[in-house]
């Protein structure tokens, strides 16, 4: 590979690391490869050798996915960062695993890519189609697994599996690239996606709505879903991480008096405002048409990952539960996790659409698991998913037992084991494990 493309000691610090700081893990060497040939090498190097791999792209994982909890190798994929030429034609780009998400939605001024999540700048297309990534468009545009258009990868052998065509009908076999989506690294390493790219929204309008409550701000969701034709987004927070953003991240309340819900709605398209308007009714809100009263409007919502990590290390639970639960989970999921840790503060936000709702947690008590067992066991009491859309990684992996079945979890690991002869396991890592399974 070349000394400038292995890192060791301290060099390796920051790969070690997640965004949150709850997972820190150690590594005897991240591997930065340039292509996919070099990819396969350190894959089919590393399997003979029995020395496990975790793959990385950004690191801006929420689940300790992508950290060398057990002393893995880390690869990291960033430097994978060619982009082909926009396919007008076909409305495709094919990105390597190390291009930013950024980068692929600024390739062409009148295309888009479908996925629109804060950490965007540095979450990586690798990363992304690993963790199916979904994010603030997905009642538009669906999540990552839905842009996948065709797929490269490396299998932990070094065989390289390619489908890059970008055939929108293709029958021929089974459609791997969907299986990949999501899969965490746990079945092959990405080296390339090839990507739909979607319209650029014109004429977007985004709205704040202030609500007395979240059974109120659900309805205001559904229906809007119903009425706006053009509604790409809905969105949810509470005073409590305002409040906290405004205290220490130094954003202006976006209007006097607080309300207890905030619901943002975004529309593109002609008539998006009048549509938004008629959903809207007298209800106290705030609407951008301009893109710098858009981006102040959505910095609100934007900026609520970073809430908890104002106040302290924070648990990040992310589940997802029918439609018809939305209300309870939302409201009640404050108290379920002060029932076990009476002095934690509790934030909620998310994507009311999509039934997901992001819990995140300062604790007062050790974070020894008891506030993710407190919301898991609620959300599959709902009906729900543990995981909407970070993935299972380090942090959930206890808890699969609880989405999915002994049957589920089995074929999960004929799966697994049809795609490679174990690189991880057996080297102590009956963790990493888990979370295959
Ligand atoms: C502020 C903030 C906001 C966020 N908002 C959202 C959101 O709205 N929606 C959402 O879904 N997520 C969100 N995330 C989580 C995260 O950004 C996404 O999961 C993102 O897709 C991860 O990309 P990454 O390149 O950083 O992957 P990493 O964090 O590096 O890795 C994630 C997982 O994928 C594996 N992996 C990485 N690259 C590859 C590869 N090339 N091949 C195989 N496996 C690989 C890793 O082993 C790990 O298991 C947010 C994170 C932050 C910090």
């Amino acid at each position: 590979m070349g000394e400038p493309r292995v890192l060791t000691g301290g060099a390796t610090a920051g790969f070690a690391v997640d965004w949150t700081g709850r997972f820190q893990g150690h590594t005897p060497a991240v591997v930065r490869p340039r292509d996919t040939a070099e990819v396969a090498a350190v894959l089919a190097l590393c399997t003979d050798a029995g020395v496990p791999v975790v793959p990385q792209g950004g690191n801006t994982g929420l689940v300790g996915g992508g950290v060398p909890l057990l002393g893995e190798v880390v690869l990291s994929l960033t430097r994978l960062s060619q982009m082909g030429p926009v396919d007008h034609a076909a409305a495709q780009v094919t990105a390597g695993a190390g291009v930013t998400l950024q980068q692929v939605a600024d390739a062409d001024p009148g295309l888009d890519l479908g996925i629109l999540i804060a950490s965007r700048g540095s979450a990586t297309v690798g990363g992304a189609v690993a963790a199916n990534a979904g994010g603030l468009r997905v009642l538009r545009f669906g999540p990552m697994r839905a842009q996948l258009r065709g797929i490269e990868a490396v299998l932990a052998d070094g065989t390289v599996v390619s489908h890059l065509a970008g055939l929108v009908k293709d029958n021929t076999g089974y459609e791997y690239p969907s299986l990949l989506a999501g899969s965490e690294g746990t079945l092959a390493v990405v080296t390339a996606a090839r990507l739909r790219l979607v319209p650029r929204l014109r004429d977007t309008v985004t709205a704040l709505v202030g609500l007395g409550g979240l059974d109120e701000l659900h309805a205001l969701a559904r229906q809007a879903v119903r009425q706006v034709p053009g509604l790409v987004s809905a969105e949810f927070f509470t005073r409590t991480g305002l409040d906290i953003l405004v205290a220490h991240a130094g954003l202006v309340p976006p209007w006097p008096g607080p309300a207890p819900a905030y619901l943002l709605l975004e529309a593109s398209g002609p008539g998006a405002l009048d549509a938004l308007a008629d959903v809207i009714g007298d209800r106290e809100a705030a609407v951008g048409e301009s893109a710098a009263d858009r981006g102040r409007l959505w910095s609100y919502r934007e900026r609520h990952p970073e809430a908890a990590g104002f106040l302290s290390v924070p648990v990040k639970v992310d589940v997802s539960v029918p439609a018809a639960q939305w209300v309870r989970l939302a409201s009640q999921a404050a108290a379920v996790v002060t029932d076990v840790d009476p002095g934690a503060d509790v934030i909620t936000f998310g994507h009311v659409a999509d039934g997901n709702v992001h819990v995140n947690i300062v604790p007062a008590a050790s974070a020894d698991g008891r506030h993710e067992d407190a919301v898991f066991s609620f959300v599959a009491s709902l009906g729900g998913s543990i995981s909407a859309e970070h993935g299972i990684g380090a942090l959930k992996a206890p808890w699969l037992p609880l989405a999915r079945t002994d049957a589920e979890r089995a074929l999960f690991a004929r799966i697994r084991s049809a795609s490679y002869s174990p690189v991880r396991a057996p080297v102590g890592n009956q963790h990493r494990d888990d979370a295959a399974q």
